[in-house]
């Protein structure tokens, strides 16, 4: 059971070691800021951000679900050699990267350090946020809400906008390089945003089917009615019974397009997507998850456009 309460953002960190105050970056104006980050759509921001002076390693590729990430050894010497880690947060990560944090034994990106940035902290509100019990021995994997925030363009900009002035006070001598950075790829973002909407005007007259809380952001913000997901709950496999819920309720209401990013169990839901009679659009899950998607915009200009191309075909019987 869950519900959209809009909750302070910045209070959800994800929990990771308490280590002593680190060390800060060693001035160096002429050697590239190391910056990983978790997810390729944090990736493209810290490359737009960063531009020539940043150089960028991404821990999960886009066409990896980043829920269950193998914490491979690779990643730690990866992360132990970062000046600044960006990171989801909203406990999207907690299955793999405090182990890699532990072992990469790294100052710079240890808690409290200033090369430690929670991505989640630039939002304002948080979608999905459970009512009941929260219990993840229950498996359910977004006891702090939904953390997929980075497929909504207005929530990324606001990331942008915080890793501009975070790469600022990490490496001053090149703020004003970050910040011009940051404001002209926010705004690229706004010059997108309409024709993205535009694009997907008619699937605002059908319905969506969701496999996974992956696509909620992104369905919040062009405005489209989400009536359910085929995962019981979040990271929990459909029951039979559940299954038929959902295409009886798909059914009922018809005009129906289910969403799955290509990392889901496709089997599952292109039967869903069957029974009910619905379309089904299968979009890559971040930037990079297939060819043509390296960058953020170019990712979104693919899902928009996979998602016009569902609403314009018919459901089959
Ligand atoms: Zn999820």
């Amino acid at each position: 059971m869950t519900s959209r309460i809009r909750i302070p953002a910045a209070a959800l960190a994800l929990a990771l070691f308490a280590f002593p105050l680190p060390p800060g970056r060693a001035a160096a104006a002429d050697v590239p800021l190391r910056v990983a980050a978790t997810l390729s759509d944090l990736g493209c921001v810290a490359l737009a951000v960063g531009g020539a002076d940043v150089e960028v390693t991404v821990l999960c590729p886009g066409s990896m679900d980043p829920h269950y990430l193998p914490a491979k050894p690779s990643l730690s010497r990866k992360l132990g050699q970062a000046d600044a880690l960006l990171f989801n947060g909203l406990e999207l990560e907690i299955g793999w990267l405090p182990p890699l944090l532990e072992k990469a034994r790294n100052p710079r990106v240890r808690a409290g350090a200033p090369g430690l940035i929670d991505c989640s902290a630039a939002l304002d509100s948080v979608l999905d946020v459970p009512s009941g019990a929260i219990d993840r021995g229950l498996g359910d994997i977004h006891p702090q809400g939904n953390p997929h925030y980075t497929v909504d363009p207005r929530r990324m900009i606001a990331v942008v906008e915080l890793v501009g002035r975070r790469f600022g006070e990490l490496d001053p001598p090149r703020a004003a390089a970050y910040r011009d950075r940051a404001e002209a790829y926010a705004a690229q973002l706004r010059e997108r945003m309409p024709v993205w909407r535009e694009r997907t005007a008619a699937l605002r007259a059908r319905h969506v089917l969701l496999n996974h809380q992956h696509w909620n952001y992104l369905c919040d913000w062009l405005g489209l009615d989400v009536i359910g997901e085929i995962e019981h709950r979040p990271g929990i496999a459909a029951s039979p019974r559940h299954v038929q819920d959902m295409v009886e309720k798909s059914r009922a209401l018809g005009d129906v397009v289910v969403v799955a990013a290509s990392w889901d169990h496709l089997d599952v839901v292109r039967e869903v997507a069957g029974r009910a009679g619905a379309s089904l659009a299968v979009l890559p899950g971040h930037s990079g998850a297939e060819p043509g998607t390296d960058d953020y915009l170019a990712f979104l200009d693919v899902v928009t456009l996979r998602l016009a191309e569902a609403a314009a075909a018919p459901g089959k019987e």
